[in-house]
C-alpha cells in the first residue's frame, strides 16, 4: 500500500463509493468490513436475498435517476407503493391520516374530528407532539402518530423538533382526509408513492454497479485514528497511510473520537448526538400470498415497528414460490433492546398479525444490526451537527452520507452527496 494519498475516502457507504467514483483521482477508499456497500449489502441464504431492511430507490433528482438509471440498466422494476397500516386488528392503508376507512368506526371518528377540529384552531408548535396535535388532532396522535413515532425514534414525541419531516410526513387537506374516511380512497400521497427496486441481486447490486469504477479500494481493515497534525490515518492492521483530504461517511460520533487533536467544543458537541439502532430479522417463508410492499405496526403490543415483503419489490429476491420478509424493531440506550428470545418475539408478531400461518412456515432466518440507523433530531442535534461539521471541513476532511452528516437522508440523498463532494474535489486541486 502507498503510503500517502491526496485523497482518502473513509467507509465504503454508497456516498463515499459514488464521490470515489466520480473523483478518480490520486485516491484510495478504506472499508472496515469485509466488502462495501454499509447499509446497501444483501444477503444471500439458500435462495433468498436479504436486504438490511427494505432499500427502495425514491428518487427525483435528475442526476440521481441518470446515475441509477446507468448503473442498474435492464436491471430495474418500478412499483407503485402498497403500503398499509395494522392496529386495531385491522389493515388501514397508508397515510394514516388520510385513511381511517376500516378501523373500528369510533376510532375513525375521534380521528376525522380531531382533524377538523384541529384545522380550524391551527395553534403554534414547539415539538413534533406539538405539531401534530396541531395538524392532525389528538385522534390521529394517539392512534398513530404517537405510539408510531414513539417506537422509532426510541425517544418521545415531545423530545423530536420537526426538522426531520420534510417530505417524509404526508399532510393531506381535509378534503382528502374526509374522502379517505368514508371509502377505500386508494390515493397516491406523499414522498413515496413509486419506487425503484434492482429486479436481481437485491439493493447491493447498485452498490457493485457503483464499486465497480472506484479506483482503489482496500476492505476488511478500520481505520482507528486520524492525526491531524501529520495528516495521517492509521489502520486496525498498525499501518499508516498519509493523506491531503479525506471524505468520511463513517458516523460522526465515531469520527470525532478517531480524530485528534479535537477541540473540547466539538468533543462536548459530538457526545449531544443521540440515535436509535435497529434490529432488523429477516425470514424466508412458505407460502401467505399479498402484494402489499410494507406495513407500519404502531401499537406498543407488538416488537415490530415495521415489517414488509421483499419478494413483492421483485421476485428475484425469494426462490420460486416461496416469500422473503423483513421486520424492524428499533432500540436505543433510552430502550434497550431484549436479544434474549427476541427472534421468538418478532415471529410472534407476525403469527397474531396473520402474516405468517405457522412458525413451520419460517424456512430461513437472517438476523442484522445496524447499530446507526436513526439520528435523533432533538432541541441540540442541529447546532452539535453545525459544530462537528465546521470543524472538520476546516481541516479539509469532508463528512459525507446519513451519519457523516447525521441526518434522516435517504440513498439518493447519500448518492448527491457523494457527487457533490467529487465536484468540489475536483474544483481545488490538492496543494
Ligand atoms: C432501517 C433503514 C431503512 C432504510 N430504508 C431506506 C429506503 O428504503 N430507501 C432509501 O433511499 N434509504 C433508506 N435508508 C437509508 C440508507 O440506508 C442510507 O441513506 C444510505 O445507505 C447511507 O449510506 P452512507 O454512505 O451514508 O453510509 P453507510 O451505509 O452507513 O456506510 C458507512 C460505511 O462506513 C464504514 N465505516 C465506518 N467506520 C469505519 C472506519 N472506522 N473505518 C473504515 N470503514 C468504516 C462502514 O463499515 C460502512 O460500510 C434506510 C436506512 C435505515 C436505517
Amino acid at each position: 500500500m502507498h503510503s500517502f494519498y491526496e485523497t482518502v475516502f473513509l467507509g465504503g457507504g454508497i456516498s463515499c463509493l459514488a464521490a470515489a467514483r466520480d473523483f478518480r483521482g490520486d485516491s484510495i477508499l478504506v472499508e472496515r468490513e469485509d466488502r462495501v456497500g454499509g447499509l446497501c449489502r444483501t444477503e444471500r441464504v439458500r435462495g433468498f436475498a436479504f436486504d438490511r431492511t427494505g432499500h427502495l430507490l425514491h428518487l427525483r433528482d435528475k442526476r440521481i435517476e441518470r446515475l441509477v438509471g446507468t448503473l442498474l440498466e435492464g436491471n430495474l422494476v418500478s412499483r407503485i407503493r402498497d403500503s398499509w397500516i395494522y392496529s386495531h386488528g385491522v389493515y388501514t392503508r397508508y397515510p394514516f391520516q388520510s385513511n381511517f376507512f376500516g378501523l373500528p368506526p369510533e376510532v375513525a371518528a375521534e380521528c376525522l374530528l380531531g382533524v377538523i377540529q384541529a384545522q380550524r384552531a391551527r395553534r403554534p408548535h414547539k415539538n413534533f407532539a406539538e405539531w401534530v396535535l396541531s395538524t392532525f388532532g389528538e385522534g390521529v396522535a394517539r392512534h398513530f402518530m404517537f405510539p408510531y413515532n414513539q417506537k422509532l425514534w426510541t425517544v418521545s414525541p415531545r423530545v423530536l423538533t420537526t426538522e426531520w419531516m420534510g417530505r417524509f410526513v404526508p399532510r393531506p387537506d381535509l378534503k382528502k382526509v374526509i374522502a379517505g374516511a368514508l371509502s377505500d380512497a386508494h390515493d397516491d400521497v406523499g414522498y413515496n408513492a413509486c419506487f425503484l427496486y434492482p429486479e436481481r441481486g437485491g439493493i447491493e447490486s447498485l452498490v457493485k454497479a457503483l464499486a465497480a469504477n472506484v479506483k482503489k479500494t482496500v476492505c476488511g481493515v478500520g481505520v482507528t485514528r486520524i492525526d491531524l497534525n501529520k495528516r495521517r490515518l492509521t489502520l486496525q492492521t498498525g499501518d499508516r497511510i498519509g493523506f491531503g483530504r479525506l471524505v468520511s461517511c463513517a458516523p460522526l460520533p465515531e469520527l470525532v473520537k478517531m480524530t485528534r487533536p479535537v477541540p473540547d467544543r466539538v468533543r462536548a458537541a459530538a457526545r449531544k448526538l443521540r440515535w436509535s439502532s435497529v434490529y432488523n430479522l429477516n425470514l424466508g417463508i412458505r407460502g401467505t400470498e399479498t402484494d402489499r410492499h410494507w406495513v407500519y405496526v404502531p401499537e406498543d403490543r407488538y416488537t415490530v415497528y415495521r415489517f414488509g415483503y421483499a419478494s413483492n419489490f421483485s421476485d428475484r429476491t425469494a426462490p420460486r414460490g416461496k416469500v422473503n420478509v423483513y421486520t424492524e424493531v428499533a432500540y436505543s440506550r433510552q430502550r434497550p433492546l431484549r436479544r434474549q428470545g427476541i427472534r421468538s418475539r418478532v415471529i410472534l408478531d407476525l403469527l397474531r398479525i396473520g402474516a405468517i400461518r405457522s412458525k413451520q412456515d419460517v424456512l430461513v432466518i437472517q438476523e442484522n444490526d445496524l447499530k446507526y440507523a436513526y439520528a435523533i433530531y432533538d432541541r441540540n442535534r442541529s447546532r452539535a451537527v453545525s459544530t462537528c461539521l465546521r470543524f472538520f471541513e476546516s481541516r479539509d476532511i469532508y463528512p459525507v452520507g446519513r451519519y457523516g452528516r447525521w441526518e434522516y437522508g435517504t440513498m439518493e440523498d447519500a448518492l448527491l452527496q457523494g457527487l457533490d463532494t467529487a465536484k468540489r474535489l475536483k474544483k481545488v486541486t490538492f496543494q
